[in-house]
């Protein structure tokens, strides 16, 4: 199992994992890209990239341009994961409403520890979707058992 990386706050974590998202649909990501998709100006979006940048998490490949590391795809693959698992969790073992889990998931998936992750995959039994019918990719958690 790799290690879990240091704890990243939340904004960080939403780019990580929408850089990741974009880049997998082979959208090409710059600044002006993330300022428009969260609504903020770009200084901003800088000021983030700078952040991840200095974790090893992101590079810049061009005019503007920025893509993951592969520490990078990593940790946004780890923090997809345990979202969808967290919410997942939420909603089909507590009840709460698919949006609600949804913000209650992104608000603590950088504090939860991979190994922590793959206890609640177990007590799911590994589910395939999430509460938004995405994939749920259980790359390594089941090893834990
Ligand atoms: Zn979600
Ligand atoms: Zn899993």
């Amino acid at each position: 199992m790799p290690k879990t990386p240091k704890r990243l706050s939340t904004v960080q974590a939403t780019y990580l994992t929408e850089i990741l998202k974009m880049t997998q649909a082979g959208r090409q990501v710059t600044t002006g890209v993330l300022a428009e998709r969260f609504k903020v100006r770009p200084p901003t979006v800088v000021g983030v990239m700078r952040e991840l940048e200095s974790k090893g998490l992101l590079k810049r490949v061009g005019w503007g341009r920025v893509d993951l590391t592969d520490q990078g795809r990593g940790v946004a693959s780890d923090l997809i994961h345990v979202h969808r698992v967290i919410e997942t969790y939420f909603a089909n073992v507590i009840g709460i409403d698919p949006e609600r889990s949804c913000r209650l998931a992104r608000s603590i998936e950088t504090a939860i520890r991979r190994d922590e992750a793959a206890m609640f995959c177990k007590l799911l039994n590994y589910p395939d979707k999430c509460v938004h019918g995405e994939e749920v990719v259980h790359a390594w958690c089941r090893d834990q058992d």
